[in-house]
């Protein structure tokens, strides 16, 4: 896991965060405070869960994407919504849980974890780029080309800066890790959709937001 040093964007640990439910459906709130709480017994904060659009974070309930805000970016904001939940039925409610507590992650100031500082993903990046119509070539790009090659390069194949970063080891269980297709790499390697925190999501969090040392 990862989230980046400067500037941090993690909360106080001990801070209660207040989050504030902007619409959605009684099963979609019980839902979304389940798979939140995945979390919890492994940081210092606590979540106040609560009707209305006054919260440091504000969840808005909307078919087509799931997004959040990281860490405290959050406060950057006053009147939109800071996080963004796709609703689902509940026969797909490890899917919906599964993206919630991703989007619980950024919200705790994690980013994705295929740019971890020491990721070691043996792309294939031809093979990436022609499945996204683009050539091997920056020089060839024309606008559409190059943006998209930006972002095939931000959200997958640039590694973040060790520097600027705190992290732990590269995990490929991580719940902040893209779905890797194997036609996107070199040999065995993909990744499947993962469900549930990691044993190395719950450590790093449990360092980003550690409880006060008991004196002996
Ligand atoms: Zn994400």
């Amino acid at each position: 896991m990862w989230a980046k040093k400067n500037p941090s964007k993690l909360w106080t640990p001990g801070q209660t965060l207040r989050i504030a439910f902007l619409n959605g459906t009684p099963e979609f709130k019980a839902a979304t405070i389940s798979a939140a709480n995945n979390w919890l017994p492994h940081i210092n904060l606590k979540f106040e869960f609560v009707e209305g659009e006054e919260g440091d974070i504000r969840i808005l309930g909307k078919v087509g994407t799931f997004s959040s805000n990281v860490g405290t970016d959050a406060l950057l904001t006053t009147d939109e919504p800071t996080m963004v939940l796709w609703p689902h039925s509940p026969i797909h409610a490890r899917y919906f849980a599964a993206n919630v507590i991703h989007e619980f992650g950024h919200m705790l100031g994690a980013e994705h974890e295929q740019t971890n500082p020491t990721a070691n993903i043996p792309w294939n990046k031809p093979a990436i780029y022609a499945q996204h119509g683009i050539t091997d070539d920056p020089e060839e790009d024309d606008y559409q080309a190059s943006v998209t090659r930006e972002r095939l390069h931000q959200e997958y194949l640039d590694r973040a800066d060790p520097d600027a970063s705190i992290y732990s080891e590269y995990d490929r269980k991580s719940i902040m890790h893209y779905v890797v297709h194997q036609s996107w790499t070199e040999g065995d390697f993909q990744i499947f959709h993962n469900l549930n925190l990691s044993e190395k999501d719950k450590a790093f969090m449990a360092k980003a937001y550690p409880y006060p040392v008991e004196n002996e």
